[in-house]
């Protein structure tokens, strides 16, 4: 069992709370309960993701329903607009299904340009465009609303659009952008356990998916929707999270959607805060930085590695010693889900006090 706090940006720290409401009888999934469960949660779901879509609920990670958007979506080419980690995996993982793909491709830390997207789009070649829209890898948040100006230009190019580290900690309302399929996972900033996707589908991406082959079973959207009417999900789901989600949700609106929102600026701008006074910098541009993570550039060649270390054993908590390629040369702090001013102090404060231990003599 773990002993220290996760600052980590996903998965992240769950409550007890949280945890007790998962704690409920599992039961039948075809039953009139389960019924009333899913459709208890759905209309606080339409409100979250602030759509008259229907909200899916797959269980799987987030992974599960990207690659399965791709495969129900694109006849012709997708367009993968690639930034770090998760965005440039996507351009593989529709490879791997068998889809011609483009890359609109920067470096890690850049965000997506959308003008460089109206570019590409004008090619005519492409059916779907898939974004990362905060890209945990290197903290950065990508400028949805103007890249959504630029899709809705093209009517025929249906927009898929990971939020899975900044749903429901930033605005992203979906009819409003125009987001074909929003999707996101349970395990970051919705601050539950892995293991449970939400998807909401617009109508224009469900007659895609109707003439589109090869969509496979368990990600299909035609049977989420069609046992979505019968207030069910194709397959057995993972019934302890859906009580967990309905528990996140109602938190959720008891705090507000604005003074949530209002809360993880606050608390991010308080990492940021921290990272100027230590003489450190974020790791994307200022303005692109992501509202949820910060994701720090090493510019005092911290030993990031053992840091973490002492941080873990001499004060339980775990920050990220960063992603991929760029481990080392950053680290990553969390401010998603539940985390408030005296939980983000506490971490701050913990670091200050081991960080001269780890800097170069
Ligand atoms: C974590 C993450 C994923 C992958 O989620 P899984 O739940 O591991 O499938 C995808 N996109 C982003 C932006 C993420 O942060």
């Amino acid at each position: 069992m773990i002993d220290y706090k996760l600052f980590i940006p996903g998965p992240i720290n769950v409550s007890e709370e949280t945890y007790r409401s998962m704690g409920t009888p599992v039961m039948g999934h075809r039953s009139p309960d389960f019924v009333e469960l899913y459709r208890s949660v759905q209309p606080k779901l339409q409100r979250i993701f602030a759509t008259e879509d229907p909200v899916f609920l797959s269980t799987s990670s987030a992974w599960g329903v990207m690659e399965g958007s791709v495969r129900n979506l694109c006849s012709k080419k997708v367009l993968n607009c690639m930034c770090g980690a998760f965005s440039d995996k996507w351009y593989d993982v529709s490879n791997r299904c068998g889809k011609d793909a483009g890359q609109l491709k920067v470096e890690w830390g850049q965000h997506i340009d959308p003008e460089d997207l109206r570019t590409a789009l004008s090619s005519g070649e492409y059916d779907v465009v898939t974004l990362v829209h905060n890209e945990t890898s290197c903290g950065m948040m990508n400028p949805l609303v103007e890249i959504m100006d630029v899709l809705r230009e093209f009517p025929d190019v249906i927009s898929v659009v990971d939020t899975v580290s900044s749903f429901s900690a930033v605005p992203i309302p979906k009819d409003e952008l125009g987001i074909d399929v929003l999707l996101t996972g349970t395990q970051k900033a919705l601050a539950m356990p892995p293991g449970l996707a939400l998807l909401s589908v617009s109508e224009r991406a469900m007659k895609r998916a109707e003439q589109v082959d090869d969509r496979g079973y368990y990600f299909d959207f035609l049977e989420f929707n069609k046992n979505h009417e019968k207030g069910m999900t194709p397959s057995t789901p993972v019934i302890p999270l859906i009580h967990a989600l309905e528990h996140t949700l109602d938190k959720i609106f008891a705090e507000g959607m604005e003074a949530r929102f209002a809360r993880h600026t606050r608390l991010n701008d308080k990492v940021r805060a921290w990272v100027s006074q230590n003489g450190l910098a974020l790791f994307p541009q200022e303005q692109y930085a992501s509202r949820s993570l910060t994701c720090v550039k090493n510019t005092r060649d911290i030993e990031i590695a053992a840091l973490n270390d002492a941080l873990k054993k001499e004060k339980k908590f775990s920050i990220d010693g960063g992603y991929g390629k760029i481990k080392g040369q950053t680290f990553r702090i969390s401010n998603m889900g539940d985390e408030s001013d005296e939980t983000i102090d506490e971490l701050l404060t913990a670091i200050d006090e081991l960080l001269p231990r780890f800097l170069p003599s």
